[in-house]
């Protein structure tokens, strides 16, 4: 679909340039060549969100697939990260009965419904999976995809998590001029990769790491990724460098059982997995200093839903208390974002983002559900200014990052009409607060000029 018909389908108005209003109070040019048709679900007294430009502060990118195929990718991770990790005799058979199970569910989850609708609004077709497939079959140029769709939401810039262990700007898929980077710190905590390079005392491994994390602030890095809570605990023990020594030999002497996301080493044996946890403690402190020292924001993942290897106890982000009040952790400054809200945690997300000034949310993943945006929302802008939230989508489509922010807007505009018509904020601070959640906290947390 050629832009200029996408934009007609939606009725966008003239091509007047505009200025936005950046954090600062200056205008800046908009990247954006129309003025978008208003809309009064998305209007906040005067002000149309659409006219409002998005960051998508977490994506990722995958391969580049129909709606129906990367569904089916996603039922065989979801039906095999419910069943205990490692062979056992049934468990072929018991994923094989699973996997059309996930699928259907993963169909009338609300990111589905509201995907196809999007796409029904947006293309004036009916809402079905073949529709959407179709759509997405017209594109063959990924790259030029995502700028089609970008521009049509008025999404600047996006933060992509790298997929690579290499600690370099990604080549990617999204255009060039409009990304920055964050890079997962998961593989390089385990004993496997540690062993791979011959090292066997804490002291190397941290600096092997570190050494990494300092390579990726040079390379123009924005943020280190924590996804660990797919593994382990989110609360981090202080632990002196003798027990992380002494642990992390053990933990290179045993003999995994399984893994988890075929990376993260589980034990039989409890005292092992003590022993793995107490040596990754030592190094994600050392970690969440160097970070702030090298201005790199630590991400970390907080929220339990949908993939069935997200653990409740292990994504209970109250231990975090520790490490946000560490004396060490406050000299070097570092800001830490908790992504997807922290759901079902986010009120103890709110907490935190109003406690502490270096602290940080995203609405990544929870932007495709409209009706929890909203309790999500709610949530944080009662307790905490708009400076510490961030719309995400957290998906890698095109079609999927822009129906996510279409529902940001959309909703921003619901809570936000409370905020002017009952609460008593001015048209001011309502405008100051959709700008700040669509790109303007984005903007400042992970220093884009894009
Ligand atoms: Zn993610």
């Amino acid at each position: 679909m050629k832009r200029r018909h996408a934009l007609k389908m939606i009725g966008f108005g003239s091509a007047a340039a505009m200025l936005t209003q950046a954090d600062d109070g200056r205008a800046r040019p908009s990247r954006f060549d129309s003025t978008p048709a208003r809309r009064p679900e998305i209007m906040v007294g005067s002000t149309d969100l659409r006219e409002i430009e998005a960051i998508d502060s977490h994506t990722h990118e995958r391969a580049f697939l129909t709606a129906t195929k990367s569904n089916a990718v996603y039922a065989r991770g979801f039906a095999d990260g419910g069943l205990p990790p490692g062979p056992f005799p049934e468990k072929d058979a018991l994923r094989d009965r699973l996997i059309p199970e996930y699928a259907a569910h993963w169909e009338r989850m609300p990111p589905q419904v509201g995907l196809r609708n999007y796409i029904a609004r947006t293309y004036g077709a009916e809402p079905t999976r073949e529709n959407l497939d179709a759509i997405i079959a017209r594109h063959p140029d990924a790259t030029a995809y995502y700028r089609e769709k970008m521009d049509y939401e008025r999404i600047a810039a996006v933060v992509l998590q790298s997929e690579s262990t290499d600690p370099v700007r990604p080549k990617a898929l999204f255009p060039d001029d409009r990304f920055v980077w964050t890079f997962s710190i998961g593989p390089l905590i385990q004993p496997g990769w540690a062993r791979d390079r011959g090292i066997t005392e804490i002291d190397q491994f941290k600096k092997a790491l570190l050494d990494i994390v300092a390579t990726c602030a040079k390379n123009g890095c924005r943020g280190i990724k924590l996804p660990i809570a797919y593994y382990r605990p989110i609360s981090f023990r202080k632990v002196s460098r003798a027990d992380a020594d002494r642990a992390l030999k053990i933990a290179l002497d045993a003999k995994p059982s399984a893994f988890i996301e075929g990376r993260a080493p589980t034990y039989d044996d409890d005292t092992i997995t003590a022993a793995l946890w107490t040596y990754e403690d030592y190094l994600l402190n050392a970690l969440f200093v160097r970070a702030g020292e090298l201005n790199l924001n630590i991400i970390i993942h907080v929220c339990v839903a949908l993939n069935t290897l997200l653990r409740a106890d292990w994504n209970d982000p109250r231990g975090l208390y520790h490490t946000f009040t560490d004396a060490d952790v406050q000299a070097a400054g570092t800001r830490f974002v908790l992504i997807h809200s922290g759901y079902p945690y986010h009120h103890h997300v709110a907490s935190f983002i109003s406690q502490f000034p270096n602290v940080y949310t995203d609405l990544s993943y929870i932007s495709h559900h409209p009706g929890t945006l909203e309790d999500v929302l709610r949530t944080f802008l009662g307790l905490a200014p708009s400076e510490k939230i961030m719309h995400g989508s957290d998906f890698s489509s095109p079609e999927a990052l822009a129906y996510s922010v279409d529902n940001e807007r959309r909703v921003l505009a619901k809570v936000l009409a409370d905020y002017r018509s009952h609460y008593g904020w001015t048209d001011k601070d309502c405008e100051r607060m959709a700008r700040n959640v669509l790109s303007g906290t984005a903007r400042k947390v992970f220093d884009i000029a894009i």
